[in-house]
């Protein structure tokens, strides 16, 4: 059993089915340095969160009579030499549906069956994958509503049910080491715990447990980033500490499929917006480099110095529009971003500042607790109106007016810009609107205590409508 972004063992497609064909089974789990090489940093909150995360799978398989085997090295080679030391007939492993793990499963299935190995790998991250939800002409879906439609539809109680675990055993390998510790593989400690996040199946459970009190108000909080409305549970259904069949279970549980129960409907919602994501990625590749609609890759973006500039400014939290900063900084800080949040700070740089939100893209990827490539991307594209399902072009958010009716008291601004703490709630959304004297007076200096707007919202908005004309002329019927 090789373990990837499934790092639980209960309601697991891949280990139950291992436990179903197999008599004896080992689990393992590989530090991809095709993966760990290429990030940025060395503190890396996501490399903390596996390992703890390692650490109790580990203990819970030991429990069980197994134990994880983990290896720090390119899992192209790993797996196969691993499966000829352990003289294992078949690899077993849950699917992944980005271009680059397809490519890897692949190589890694070819290596396997050059020596007579089978590989097997099974639906685990999404609750429909593949050609589970096609239209009635046996294509992809690429609007939502209508996907989400025939999503439910096809939504039985199967399809929650956890997946037991079969008669086969778990057996430790003579192979197995301690866990490697974060220096062992190139990283050093990041502040994961204090942010609030607790790794691992139990950080998940925890997560869920104090979600559901909230899950009827849903609907109703979610678009408030300085309430406490959503699940936060992204980071574990990234890493596979709770599985996405449960919390359809729950959401179920807690009324989803019936009529006018909104939060967990709503919710619901959300969990098959993820499942799209995966679907447009693995039948869709193409949007990992351009545009869904290819139109829109004809666009030019800002670029040269200033936009240089502009840029580091977005990612600093310094553009001077409150919310945006706030955001940034939440992002920085936290390593989570608010989804309304996510929305505007990407609609800010593409629309407000010009900038190809592939930049925006790659940031999110390397900030992103929960970065998922599907999920960012779809929503990076979605913002940028090049997606398949965005918002249109000519709908562009203007950030004061999303700051008045998301953070309307600014209590998300305070929190994470203190600098604006004495701004009158009436300027909150805009300081540069007080005048020298109320500047003064709240001690927040524009230019110079904080920074003036880098751009003026409505001519960035007629530049952007002229930018995005040429979709007009590029659009195939
Ligand atoms: C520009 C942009 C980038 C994003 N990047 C990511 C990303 O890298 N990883 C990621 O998991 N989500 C991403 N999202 C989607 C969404 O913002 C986060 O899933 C959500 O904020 C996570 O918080 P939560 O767990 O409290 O979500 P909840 O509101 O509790 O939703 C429950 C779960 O549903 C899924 N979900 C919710 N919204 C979406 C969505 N729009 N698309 C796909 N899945 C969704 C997530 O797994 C989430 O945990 C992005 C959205 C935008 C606009």
């Amino acid at each position: 059993m090789w373990f990837r972004r499934d790092l639980r063992d209960t309601d697991h497609a891949a280990l139950s089915q291992a436990l179903r064909r197999g008599r004896r089974v080992y689990c393992v789990f590989v530090f991809d340095r095709e993966i760990l090489d290429r990030l940025e940093q060395r503190a890396d909150r996501r490399v903390e969160f596996i390992l703890e995360s390692l650490a109790e799978l580990d203990a819970a398989l030991r429990a069980r009579g197994g134990g994880l085997l983990v290896r720090h090295g390119w899992a192209v080679s790993e797996i196969p030499c691993l499966a000829r030391r352990l003289g294992v007939a078949a690899v077993f492993a849950n699917r992944d549906y980005e271009p680059g793990a397809k490519q890897r499963d692949a190589a890694v299935g070819a290596a396997l069956q050059a020596t007579g190995i089978a590989f097997e790998s099974f639906k685990d991250q999404a609750v429909f994958d593949g050609n589970d939800v096609l239209t009635q002409a046996g294509r992809p879906y690429t609007v939502f509503t209508p996907y989400r439609n025939a999503w439910l539809r096809r939504l039985t109680e199967d399809d929650w049910r956890p997946h037991q675990a079969g008669p086969g055993v778990l057996v430790a390998s003579s192979l197995a080491n301690a866990l490697p510790s974060l220096t062992d593989i190139g990283f050093s400690r990041t502040d994961l715990r204090a942010s609030g996040i607790v790794p691992g199946m139990s950080g998940g459970r925890r997560g869920l447990a104090s979600f559901l009190g909230r899950l009827a108000r849903y609907r109703e909080q979610r678009d408030f980033p300085a309430v406490d409305g959503g699940s936060y549970l992204s980071v574990h259904l990234r890493f596979g500490t709770l599985s996405v069949r449960s919390l359809v279970g729950a959401a179920v549980a807690a009324g989803a499929l019936r009529e006018g129960n909104g939060g967990a409907t709503t919710w619901l919602g959300e969990l098959v917006w993820r499942d799209f994501y995966f679907m447009i990625l693995d039948h869709f590749p193409h949007v990992v480099r351009g545009a869904f609609k290819p139109a829109y890759d004809a666009i030019e973006w800002e670029s040269g110095p200033a936009a240089d500039e502009a840029f580091a400014a977005w990612c600093a939290g310094r553009t001077g529009y409150p919310l945006v900063d706030a955001a940034m900084q939440q992002l920085k800080q936290t390593g989570y971003m608010h989804n309304r949040l996510r929305m505007l700070v990407a609609s800010f740089l593409s629309k407000d500042l010009g900038i190809d939100w592939r930049l925006g893209e790659a940031y999110f990827a390397c900030q992103l607790n929960d970065f998922d490539l599907s999920a960012n991307n779809g929503g990076w594209q979605w913002a940028a109106s090049s997606g398949c399902d965005a918002q249109p072009y000519f709908r562009i958010f203007n950030p004061v007016t999303q700051s008045e009716r998301f953070d309307p008291a600014g209590k998300f601004i305070r929190r994470y810009l203190p600098e604006l703490a004495g701004v009158p709630d009436k300027f909150i959304h805009a300081p540069w609107r007080m005048t020298q004297h109320e500047q003064q007076a709240c001690a927040v200096l524009i230019g110079r205590t904080t920074p003036a707007p880098l751009v003026d919202h409505d001519q960035a908005r007629r530049r952007t409508l002229e930018r995005y004309a040429v979709v007009k002329t590029r659009a195939v019927p």
